[in-house]
């Protein structure tokens, strides 16, 4: 269908509506709608339904040579008819969201400034220290909903300064088209507090202020600034903090997490996804999660966040911290992480656990025969022959999370996880797999993406309006996302759903959280009689509006 029927009104006319992306119909406009706006002549005679258009878009989008091509098509298609770019990637997300965010939004964001067309979000810059407030008052819309960046670890790329942008702009996309968040709520920062990368900093075409990241008491006073003033020109926004580095990542989160609507969805987004695929996975293991030994390679947001919410999850189930603890075991760049380790941070202390040192991640494997490996060191190809061996000699099943991304950062490729362990392995992937044939049998690897729980947390957080974003939550959200797991899906070795059925799982997710919001008295809304209802009814639709 072209229209939903729904009759709206514009003052647009003519050229101006066709360059607003929002109203923007293209050659959808009807005959009466050209009469009555102003666009006869203005566009070819032909009216085309939206299917059409998403078939011409479909086939012009597979003709670009390259990904990257794909990302600059359809960010231009994002920023000419936004209604139809949410319809192209809602009806064909297997095939898009690998284009508008990993792994494609990495390379987008090493070269945005080469492939830089027009602008989108807000950059709050360190010499806007004192003016944060103004710069939010520019953005045109009531923002509901913000996912801010300082850019300085983009994905496991590293420092990528202002060019970081692409994240929260890819991110917010994510939102509208897995859960139908209303894209009008939603406001991409990118904090431009420098950068410590010295080929951006030396490449005439970066987009961000040319200077080394701002640090300290200044930095500290731009966020507090930048989130009080966002909570004054948005009350009640919801503020995710995206892809900052890890020391401030957890420092932010506990400073604001109890202070103001907020969460961290490489802390706490990825914990929930983990969790979920490790509740899925223990269905193939036949063992319960407290009989799961997880050991991480990294000891970074991504492995701190898992192990706590792992922790949480268990402790829910009546074992004691200590005991939970236990659980999970961390390897960083040092080796194992043990109670004798002098400097730890804090997040890493938690799992310190008395054991003798060991130098590295196979050794640790060896010695401490966990059922699960989970990668999240962005170190590419550390998932080695000899460590998947070692993991199928003591485990029937074992557990194999190869999340780092990039794909160029990937522990082992789904290939190598089911030969290595002649096709045994339980695995998820932080970037794509295709299906692989092993042994007469087809596998097909899942990515335990943070898309299968940010978008419906976040959707059910603005919906109900609640004023905190807890733990409950992310455990609720992994708990919804396992129960959509079917026998089937196990059958072929995916732990997740169909990316497919995103709008679903996030439809759910969503309800759950915020019957959690309305349990715990955090909702700023009453509660409705029906909650999933209520959360299909706050579900944008890209169906274009009737002018005429
Ligand atoms: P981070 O910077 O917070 O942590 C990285 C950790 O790896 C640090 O503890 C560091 O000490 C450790 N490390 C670095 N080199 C190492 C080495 N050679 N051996 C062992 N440890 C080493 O980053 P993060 O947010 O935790 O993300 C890490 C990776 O996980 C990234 O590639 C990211 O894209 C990926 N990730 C994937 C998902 C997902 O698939 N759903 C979600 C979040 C993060």
């Amino acid at each position: 269908m072209a229209d939903s029927g729904s009759k709206s009104s514009t003052s647009l006319r003519g050229n101006s509506l066709l360059h607003d992306p929002v109203l923007n119909k293209g050659t959808a406009f009807t005959d009466r709608e050209r009469d009555a706006l102003g666009l006869r002549g203005l566009l070819p005679a032909r009216v085309h339904t939206q299917p059409e258009q998403v078939q011409r878009v479909l086939n012009n989008l597979r003709s670009q040579s390259s990904d990257l091509e794909k990302y600059i098509f359809l960010t231009a298609l994002h920023d000419r008819n936004e209604t139809l770019f949410f319809r192209v990637v809602m009806e064909n997300a297997e095939e898009i969201m690998p284009l508008i965010y990993t792994p494609t939004v990495g390379l987008g964001c090493q070269l945005y400034g080469r492939i830089y067309r027009q602008p989108r979000g807000l950059f709050v810059t360190a010499a806007d220290a004192g003016r944060v407030k103004q710069v939010l008052k520019n953005w045109p819309q009531k923002a509901g909903l913000i996912v801010v960046t300082d850019g300085e670890r983009i994905l496991g790329l590293g420092d990528l300064g202002a060019q970081g942008m692409g994240i929260p702009v890819g991110k917010l996309s994510l939102y509208t088209a897995c859960a139908g968040m209303d894209p009008s709520l939603c406001l991409p920062v990118t904090l431009d507090v420098g950068t410590e990368n010295e080929e951006l900093l030396q490449d005439p075409l970066y987009i961000g202020v040319v200077r080394r990241r701002l640090r300290g008491a200044e930095y500290d006073a731009l966020v507090e600034e930048f989130v009080a003033a966002a909570n004054e020109v948005f009350p009640g926004v919801l503020i995710q903090f995206e892809d900052f580095a890890n020391a401030n990542a957890f420092r932010l989160l506990h400073k604001y997490q109890d202070r103001i609507c907020t969460f961290n969805d490489d802390i706490q987004g990825t914990a929930s996804v983990a969790l979920s695929g490790l509740k899925s996975a223990i269905r193939i293991t036949g063992k319960s999660l407290a009989d799961t030994r997880v050991l991480f390679l990294g000891a970074g947001e991504a492995a701190c966040g898992i192990a706590d919410l792992v922790t949480a999850s268990l402790m829910a189930q009546g074992l004691p911290e200590a005991e939970a603890r236990k659980r999970c075991w961390l390897v960083d760049s040092k080796g194992l992480v043990t109670a004798a380790r002098q400097g730890l941070t804090d997040h890493k202390r938690k799992y310190a656990h008395e054991h003798a040192p060991i130098a590295d991640f196979a050794s640790a494997v060896n010695a401490l025969k966990p059922q699960a490996i989970i990668g999240v060191a962005a170190v590419g190809r550390t998932f080695t022959k000899p460590i998947i061996e070692a993991m199928s000699s003591f485990n029937e099943r074992p557990i194999v999370f190869a999340l780092s991304n990039p794909t160029s950062k990937s522990e082992c490729t789904a290939e190598e996880a089911y030969a290595w362990s002649k096709g045994r392995a339980v695995f998820a992937c932080g970037s794509p797999f295709a299906p692989v044939n092993f042994d007469g049998r087809t596998f097909v690897p899942r990515q335990g993406n943070n898309s299968y729980i940010f978008p419906g947390v976040g959707l059910g957080v603005v919906a109900c309006k609640a004023r905190r974003v807890t733990d409950e939550m992310f455990l609720a959200a992994a708990d919804t996302l396992a129960g959509m797991v079917s026998q089937a899906d196990l059958d072929q070795g995916s732990i997740y759903p169909s990316l497919s059925r995103m709008r679903e799982v996030s439809a759910a997710i969503a309800t759950r959280v915020a019957d959690v919001a309305f349990a715990r008295g955090l909702a700023g809304v009453p509660k409705p009689a029906d909650t999933a209802a209520f959360i299909r009814k706050n579900m944008y639709e890209p169906t274009y509006p009737s002018y005429a």
